[in-house]
């Protein structure tokens, strides 16, 4: 088994641990009041690091550090010393990438290759994109001069950590707001690592700071009456909480929650590429991703030669350490979700879908499920209705393009779908049926920082990425008329 296999030294020995971390308050690694917490990794149940736990108190000493970082300095500085620090950080990020993806995979569970050639290098891309933004503001589309809001509250979840932490970070600094940040309390490593790379960048104290901590410093955070704006992204299930907290209050608020989308893929579809697209539309990161392709919907003449060849691709993936560069599946992330992935599968066979299982060989230790593809799934299953956020992919068919849009869009989630077709026409008349805040064209999760993300329903609302994502950070400064941007 992987566990017997060490990896190459220098991988982890690119990673210096520290035994404890502490939170990250007003430019400083401080104690923290609550009762500290281990981060381990799913992959081998080992303890990484002790955690400081951030309770109420903790959350406001942070909160008023960002008032006064924003009153005194970072409200007062120029777009364009702003963006002096948001490329520092870019580049600093780039300079310790492979710790950076060390820890990640270590305490997410993820692949290396996806950690170093996905997660770090798009945390950096986010960061150079919004510091080219800093001091081109009046293009925001808000009219001249908008202001920011004050301090931002961000909550992240565990599947992607800091590449969440920059698609929170770099907009709200880019647009001269400050912030409390609270990681998930399954994956806190790479927030506190970036904490030491704020540090290196010389940021102001208090511009930036990291309370770890789980649901009850989430909800301290949301709750402080001195934040000006809260930013989720998580499940639909606190998202909801979060929205009846901030509610008659004049905080401003985004949030991006769960997903269920549609990868549809018509009979004309370049169908080598259209399987690709699908197994990494699903497999990517285990399944832990909120636009993942959960639903194949596949036409029903190709039906059987489409899951024949996902069968034999998934038959070649390799499951083990996340440190070995070979690996395809990692861990998943935690015990909890490991059960609510078995619960919504044997579901899936209760219903009477039809399981298929690639074989691989399970560690011993550590939280792991095989691929998973489920054909002959209806509608009415719960596998085809709720996010199992796994590595679970479920299978239905459609005969019109009518009702590939009607079976996509049945579902109470709206943040992305895929479609597959050499027709270019069909293209463009599903994407606009669709009811999907991003849509790809014969390619799946692509991310780009120039790209606006975000759903409808209960997908969330609100746009991160691209200049929509500086509408989330930032008032009109006066009367001008307010055009383009959903964001916020
Ligand atoms: P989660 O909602 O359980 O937790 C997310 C974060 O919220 C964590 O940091 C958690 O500690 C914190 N939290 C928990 N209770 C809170 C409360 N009452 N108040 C404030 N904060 C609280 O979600 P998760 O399990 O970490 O992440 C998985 C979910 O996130 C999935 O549903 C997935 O679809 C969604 N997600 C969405 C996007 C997106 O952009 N739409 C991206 C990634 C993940």
């Amino acid at each position: 088994s992987f566990l017997d296999y060490a990896p190459a030294p220098e991988s982890r020995s690119v990673l210096a641990l520290r035994e404890s971390y502490g939170l990250f308050i007003d430019g400083e690694f401080v104690e923290g009041r609550g009762t500290p917490f281990q981060t381990i990794s799913p992959a081998t149940e080992e303890r990484l690091a002790t955690i400081a736990n951030a309770n109420e108190a903790d959350v406001s000493d942070a909160v008023a550090a960002a008032r006064r970082a924003y009153d005194r300095v970072w409200s007062k500085m120029s777009g364009r010393d702003r963006g002096k620090y948001l490329f520092r950080i870019a580049r600093l990020v780039q300079e310790r990438a492979r710790e950076l993806a060390v820890a990640e995979s270590l305490d997410n569970g993820k692949p290396i290759k996806e950690s170093r050639d996905v997660d770090i290098p798009l945390v950096a891309a986010w960061f150079f994109y919004y510091a080219g933004w800093a001091d081109k503001l009046d293009y925001a589309g808000l009219g001249a001069n908008p202001r920011s809001l004050g301090v931002a509250g961000q909550v992240i979840p565990w599947n992607f950590p800091l590449l969440m932490l920059a698609w929170k970070i770099a907009p709200a600094l880019a647009t001269g707001n400050t912030v409390v940040l609270k990681p998930a309390e399954t994956t806190p490593l790479t927030a506190l690592i970036f904490a030491e790379i704020l540090q290196q960048a010389d940021l102001p104290p208090g511009v930036v700071s990291i309370v770890t901590g789980a649901g009850d410093t989430g909800a301290a955070l949301v709750a402080h009456p001195d934040v000006d704006k809260v930013a989720f992204t998580g499940s639909t299930s606190v998202g909801r909480q979060i929205a009846r907290t901030v509610a008659g209050t004049n905080k401003k608020v985004t949030l991006e929650l769960g997903g269920k989308a549609a990868n549809i893929v018509f009979d004309d579809a370049p169908i080598d590429q259209a399987v690709d697209g699908i197994v990494n539309g699903i497999f990517f990161n285990q399944g832990h991703v909120c636009c993942a392709g959960s639903r194949l919907l596949v036409q029903e003449s190709i039906h059987d030669e489409v899951v024949e060849r996902l069968k034999l691709r998934l038959s070649t993936l390799r499951l083990g350490d996340p440190l070995d560069k070979n690996t395809d599946i990692g861990a998943i992330n935690s015990r909890e979700q490991l059960e609510r992935i078995t619960r919504l599968s044997d579901l899936g066979d209760a219903e009477g879908a039809e399981r298929w299982t690639a074989e691989c060989e399970i560690p011993d230790n550590g939280f792991w499920f095989a691929p998973t593809i489920f054909t002959n799934v209806q509608t009415s299953h719960a596998i085809a209705r709720e996010e199992i956020f796994g590595p679970v992919l479920s299978v239905l068919t459609f005969r019109t393009p009518g009702e590939a849009v009607a079976k996509a869009n049945n579902t109470p989630y709206g943040l992305s779908a895929g479609i597959w077709t050499e027709k270019g026409s069909r293209m463009l008349q599903l994407a606009d049926q669709l009811r999907a805040g991003v849509i790809w064209a014969n390619t799946f999760n692509r991310f780009d920082p120039a790209s606006p993300f975000g759903g409808y329903k209960e997908s969330g609302y609100g746009r991160e990425g691209g200049r929509h994502g500086l509408g989330a950070y930032l008032a009109p400064a006066s009367s001008s008329a307010v055009s383009g941007g959903r964001g916020g």
